[in-house]
């Protein structure tokens, strides 16, 4: 396949994700024409394909104002919320030690300082969820609190590039709640004791998705699986993260339409990263259960493509072998390097389950993961794309694919 014409089928693929579709988060129509189009794309290359489908949310908001006496305040709906509309006493609390002691029995809570640090991890994830995060949103759904405000800060390597960040981003959790920067939470804080109008407008909408899952290749005792998540962050283009790695699995299924080896190749459109409940992978997972063994090499791309710098492949658990067979395969692409892990992607599924992983990412976005501002925000659009490096990451996985 000359260079010219993978580089015109990547900007054409980055366009139907980005602009045409646009909107790809779970549960959404967008998500469900995105799985559609790689499924009938990747067919047409030959690969046998599988939908893995699941029920997911999705969630649509009309704003909220909160009011104390005559002053109103800037507040977001935090995503997949309830709505409300209450006027109640406000109380705020700023550790998990001071909203255990707290009695807010019909109030509206402001979160505060240390406990709206870290976004909290949603109540069903699975893959890392700290002891305090569980702490804090059980006594939240216990303590009979009527909505919850947090006040957060910049905190971009859990919550991208947002600020302010949404504390709680969870459809399985039932109280209310709305967000807002921190110094417009300083500017509440004297509000406390007193009545607050609230009204955030909200709604969950049942939905549905799916993984799509193609494959070549017939030992299924030996299977390298590639993958990259096709939906993104409410309200973004997901170009970066992370309809670049898509775009990349189907570039990488068009250079292997003739392949015909025996190890299998599972190539796996995978469904809920950036989505509360990690719904594609938890399924994923239990259809998993006891095969994870076979599995010779997982390959996650996430984050490929950034405009400046190299493309980065971090290496977990490899052997040996498979490492000197990718530093001599890496040699042949002088703007492919090394990177250094990170943890904040699917290929730790296949890490937890002891298996080995390369994740392929930009050096940009590993390096800056702490303070960049572009992650799950609307920055992150084809114009940040370097389109010529998707060709020549496939083209690279192609190659560790065969040497294998
Ligand atoms: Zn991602």
């Amino acid at each position: 396949m000359n260079t010219e014409k993978l580089i015109s089928s990547a900007g054409r693929y980055l366009n139907i994700f980005c602009r045409e579709i646009g909107e790809r988060s779970v549960g959404t129509d967008g998500n469900r024409k995105a799985t559609d189009y790689f499924e009938k794309e990747i067919s047409s290359f030959g690969w046998e394909t599988e939908l893995q489908e699941f029920e997911a949310l999705d969630w649509e908001e009309g704003g909220a104002t909160l009011l104390a006496e005559s002053k109103s305040f800037d507040i977001l709906v935090s995503p997949y919320s309830t709505g409300i509309k209450a006027t109640a006493v406000l109380t705020a609390v700023s550790t998990i030690s001071e909203l255990e002691s707290l009695d807010a029995k019909d109030k509206i809570i402001l979160l505060h300082g240390g406990i709206a640090r870290e976004q909290l991890m949603p109540k069903n994830f699975v893959f890392y969820n700290p002891e305090h995060h569980q702490k804090t949103i059980s006594i939240l759904e216990n303590c009979g609190a009527k909505a919850i405000i947090a006040a957060t800060g910049r905190n971009a390597s859990l919550a991208g590039g947002v600020y302010p960040f949404p504390l709680i981003e969870d459809g399985d959790f039932n109280v209310p709640s709305v967000y807002m920067t921190e110094e417009e939470g300083l500017t509440l804080l004297p509000y406390v004791g007193k009545e607050v109008k609230l009204e955030s407008v909200s709604k969950r909408i049942m939905g549905n998705g799916c993984n799509v899952i193609a494959r070549k290749g017939g030992n299924t005792s030996a299977r390298i699986v590639v993958t990259a998540h096709i939906d993104a962050k409410k309200g973004t283009p997901g170009a970066i993260d992370n309809a670049t790695g898509v775009v990349i699995l189907l570039l990488l299924a068009e250079l292997l339409k003739d392949y015909a080896g025996d190890k299998q190749i599972e190539i796996v459109a995978f469904n809920g990263e950036d989505y509360y409940a990690v719904p594609g992978q938890m399924l994923y997972i239990a259809e998993n259960q006891g095969t994870f063994d076979d599995i010779l090499l997982n390959i996650n791309i996430d984050g490929a493509g950034y405009k400046t710098g190299d493309t980065a492949f971090s290496f977990f658990g490899l052997s040996e072998g498979i490492s000197q067979k990718i530093s001599r395969i890496l040699d042949l692409f002088p703007d492919i390097s090394e990177g250094v892990q990170w943890p904040q992607g699917d290929h730790s599924i296949f890490v937890q389950f002891g298996r080995p992983a390369i994740a392929v990412s930009s050096q940009w976005f590993i390096n800056n993961i702490n303070d960049q501002d572009i992650t799950h925000t609307p920055k992150d659009n084809v114009e940040i794309v370097d389109i010529k490096k998707l060709p020549t990451i496939a083209k690279a996985i192609k190659r560790l694919i065969e040497d294998i």
